[in-house]
């Protein structure tokens, strides 16, 4: 029986009256899937209800920060006494520094922090503190990471700017994005050519360390360590933006998750939504004798009137404090549930004959409409987007609702269990026919 969107249409059209597209960040209006998103009014654990009363299994979780499930009790319980202390002073708490420790005991790179309202924020500053602390120009990034929207960023992006199929955006002048080298992802050889190509004026190498913006791909065995060799050799900055994989991988990231491999931890780090609980939260971190040179410290200026915002460190805490409490069994479980439904699904496609490929690292994965292996954004784009467009419109319909594009990873939860497999296996069953009818 089809799902009624009646409701949700009339709001999308209002909210289309007073804004852009009727969203504030643009995946959210479907353009990559084509028809109607449906307009949330709750959520609770691993699912959402919409306007219309429709009920889904949530598959992105509020694009990651939701890994303990939605309306998460102590989380709920701290923001609403934080709230009644008044939500904001623009002056120090002490939670700020509790946050602060509770994410060090997570991450040994990180010898000192500061926090700031989002993952663009957080990836802006660790960048101007890079080139700050080398007193380098350039920046190296990789074709279909995201690090946020700030100008000099946005650059071979993937994520939305891929979905959108702009190549970068209108708006960012091309002496912005002059000192971005953007290369092809998982190709050491190109990183070794670039440096050597400019002796003494790459600042920084900033990456996913698992990439989930071009869809999930994982580095090849090697590539982390030899970006963290050839960085040091060169005397570059290695940045891990983990505002993704940031306790979703590991408690450590990515970068306990590979730490044996590593060969060495990254300079600075960058964190953003799990850290703050669904409220807004970014961080960034690394080696104290490189914080030091943010101001007041050092030269290198980085504000913000929310920062370390009250109800965001308490929503943060009451996070981490129960991510840290079950440390093990959080992330073994995760790791279960998430290889049931992928790999699951990617049984479903082989049983009817559908070209995928699986992509799957711990609790985060996607399903690539392509024959190809996905190692970086070229591989990603042999997908067919328009099988994706009608497996995700025909998974919505029987009540599934995954990453509007294929270029985004797909989350599991803690809240998720073996209903939540079932369920989705079962729409996938339906939903796998039309994508290639
Ligand atoms: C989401 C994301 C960002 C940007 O974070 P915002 O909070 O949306 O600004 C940066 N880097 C990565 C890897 C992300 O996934």
């Amino acid at each position: 029986m089809a799902l009624s969107f009646a409701r949700s249409a009339e709001l999308q059209e209002r909210a289309e009256r007073f804004l852009p597209g009727g969203v504030d960040s643009p995946v959210r209006a479907f353009g990559a899937v084509g028809g109607h998103p449906p307009f949330v009014e709750r959520a609770e654990g691993a699912y959402l209800v919409d306007a219309d009363g429709n009920r889904f299994v949530d598959m992105f979780g509020s694009w990651g920060p939701m890994l303990l499930g939605h309306a998460f009790p102590p989380a709920v319980e701290a923001i609403r006494q934080a709230a009644g202390r008044s939500a904001s002073f623009g002056a120090s708490t002490a939670d700020e520094a509790n946050l602060a420790e509770l994410v060090m005991e997570c991450y040994p790179s990180i010898e000192k922090l500061r926090f700031v309202s989002s993952g663009t924020e957080a990836c802006m500053s660790a960048i101007r503190l890079a080139r700050g602390f080398t007193e380098r120009p350039f920046v190296i990034k990789f074709e279909g990471c995201y690090h946020g929207h700030a100008d000099a960023l946005l650059v071979k992006a993937g994520s939305g700017v891929a979905t959108f199929g702009i190549p970068g955006s209108a708006g960012v002048p091309a002496e912005t994005v002059m000192h971005t080298l953007a290369l092809p992802y998982n190709d050491l050889a190109v990183v070794e050519a670039a440096f050597a190509s400019h002796p003494g004026q790459i600042a920084c190498v900033i990456l996913e360390p698992v990439v989930g913006n071009a869809g999930t791909i994982a580095p090849q065995p090697g590539y982390l360590a030899g970006l963290r060799a050839v960085t040091q050799r060169y005397g570059a900055l290695l940045i891990f933006d983990e505002v993704m994989t940031g306790f979703r991988l590991a408690a450590g990231g990515a970068q306990e998750l590979f730490a044996r491999e590593l060969g060495g931890l990254p300079d600075l780090t960058t964190l953003g939504k799990i850290v703050g609980g669904g409220l807004p939260v970014g961080v960034f971190g690394g080696r104290a004798e490189i914080m030091d040179y943010l101001a007041p410290l050092g030269p290198v200026y980085q504000a913000g009137t929310l920062s370390g915002n009250p109800l965001a460190m308490a929503a943060g805490i009451a996070t981490l404090r129960a991510v840290l409490e079950r440390r093990d069994s959080l992330y073994a479980g995760l790791d279960k549930t998430t290889a049931a439904i992928a790999e699951g699904v990617s049984k479903l496609a082989a049983e009817q004959g559908i070209a995928m490929t699986t992509n799957r690292v711990g609790s985060m994965f996607t399903w690539f409409f392509t024959p190809e292996r996905v190692t970086d954004f070229g591989t990603a784009a042999t997908s067919d987007t328009a099988a994706f467009a009608r497996f995700h419109r025909a998974m919505l319909e029987r009540g599934v609702w995954l990453p509007p594009s294929q270029y985004e990873a797909a989350f599991v939860g803690a809240a998720h269990g073996p209903a939540e497999v079932e369920m989705v296996l079962e729409a996938a069953r339906g939903a796998l026919k039309e994508a290639v009818r």
